[in-house]
């Protein structure tokens, strides 16, 4: 549906919801309640709601394991030497990869640095980074601590590339810029899918393209785009990326962490840090000499992966796969779009606005094209921004607040509504002016 053939009415929200597709799938998820009340959960970008099956999924792992102890190694109802590949295919279908190229282990900033100790390898030539401007402080942290590592100056090494003056996003033209620029001594271009503070969705097929053509290797950060945006990761020849399951894909607090490895490194042994999880699954429990790498991401195992958090995210990795992720992300366009036509047609209503002592002027900085963003609107709000926040919670929105100025609002196709989106703009444009 057209932004233009949206109304601002509830009947109209209510219509919505009534024709989605995907309808049942909030039945799959608890709420989480205050005072006995449903809130309107827009946080599923910050820790994703707990699928209802969850439950049943690790308490068969409990009992495998009541029941069988060190057997059920190999005889648990799903075995648990293997059971990484469990969730495999459900996840290549999410990220755009084939089943080799994928992992889930550890969590994302492990994974980044297990990455970025494979793929950064400076010399004395090419030894720069680029990267965002107001990256993710871990992100910051890993980039900033593996240069040190190889005993490079941060400042020298890691380049950012920023939004011009003025302007929120970056543009594509100006990162395809910095890497012309600096392709002599480039080696690596590191970017998020997403960015969690303004919502860009970065166009990463570009970027992957002009880092190849500079000679160097690019990886990405999906913390923000995993199970919320098109990924293609095989196809657009991305060399590496991590994500973390606990945001967009429900996995729980602290769930595992993915790894996508570019089938083009498949049977090459790069150099990496290694644990008898990675080694050759025929000699792995033969306890020799040498290490040989698994094919594929698998070969950057380092320990035996942790059931009862993979348990959790198989739960939830199920249920996108019911879903299916491209109707998932044809209805979020929608729910985004539908709250963004609410955000902009609601507070340019001068009657409503004057009716209030307080008023707060915002502005959302998110791109507006579909293709340039995800689920999540980051409102930008011009003074007291925590003060709107805290009336908002005050009403059941669950939103989050991000220093200094932003307020982030996702809502998410598997477990939100039209009308919680309706309800919600409602609520903000009744006390804000558009800037
Ligand atoms: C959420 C998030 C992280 C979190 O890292 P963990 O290692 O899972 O704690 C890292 N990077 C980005 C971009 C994120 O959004």
């Amino acid at each position: 549906m057209r932004a233009k053939n949206y109304q601002n009415s509830l009947e109209f929200a209510r219509r919505l919801d009534d024709e989605d597709p995907l309808k049942e799938f909030r039945q799959k998820f608890f709420i989480p309640k205050v005072k006995g009340k449903e809130v309107v959960y827009f946080c599923g970008n910050s820790l994703g709601l707990q699928p209802i099956a969850v439950k049943d999924y690790i308490e068969q792992e409990l009992k495998d394991w009541a029941e069988l102890g060190v057997d059920a190694h190999e005889n648990a109802k799903t075995p648990w030497i293997p059971y990484h590949r469990s969730v495999v295919k459900e996840t290549a279908k999410i990220v755009g990869a084939k089943p080799i190229e994928i992992v889930m282990m550890n969590s994302l900033t492990v994974n980044l640095h297990l990455m970025l100790t494979t793929f950064y390898r400076p010399d004395k030539k090419r030894f720069k980074i680029i990267t965002e401007a107001g990256a993710f402080s871990s992100d910051q942290y890993a980039l900033e601590s593996q240069v040190k590592l190889h005993g490079l100056d941060p400042r020298k090494a890691i380049v950012e590339v920023k939004p011009r003056k003025g302007e929120y996003t970056i543009r594509t033209e100006d990162i395809v810029e910095c890497i012309d620029q600096n392709k002599k001594e480039l080696a690596l271009v590191f970017f998020g899918g997403i960015n969690y503070y303004t919502g860009q969705a970065f166009n990463m097929e570009a970027i992957t393209a002009t880092t190849h053509k500079a000679g160097a290797v690019v990886g990405f950060d999906l913390a923000h785009a995993a199970g919320n945006i098109v990924l293609k990761l095989h196809d657009w020849q991305v060399d590496f990326a991590v994500w973390c399951t606990y945001k967009y894909l429900n996995a729980g607090p602290g769930g595992v962490g993915g790894l996508f490895v570019h089938e083009k490194y498949a049977y090459k042994k790069l150099p990496r840090m290694a644990g008898w999880w990675g080694h050759n699954e025929e000699e792995r429990f033969m306890m020799k000499k040498g290490f040989s790498a698994i094919s594929g991401a698998e070969g950057w195992q380092l320990s035996n992966p942790s059931i009862l958090s993979m348990a959790a995210y198989r739960a939830s990795a199920d249920i996108f796969n019911k879903a299916g992720i491209a109707k998932l992300i044809k209805k979020s366009q929608m729910l985004t779009g539908y709250l963004e036509y609410l955000i902009t047609t609601g507070c340019t209503s001068p009657s409503v606005f004057k009716s209030q002592d307080v008023g707060y002027t915002i502005r959302i900085i998110t791109p507006k094209e579909e293709q340039e963003r995800g689920c999540q609107l980051s409102i930008l709000v011009k003074k007291n921004g925590e003060k709107l926040f805290e009336r908002l919670k005050s009403k059941n929105f669950v939103v989050d607040w991000r220093s200094p100025d932003v307020i982030r609002v996702a809502p998410v196709p598997l477990y939100n509504t039209f009308e919680e989106v309706y309800k919600f703009s409602k609520e903000l444009t009744k006390v804000c002016r558009l800037e």
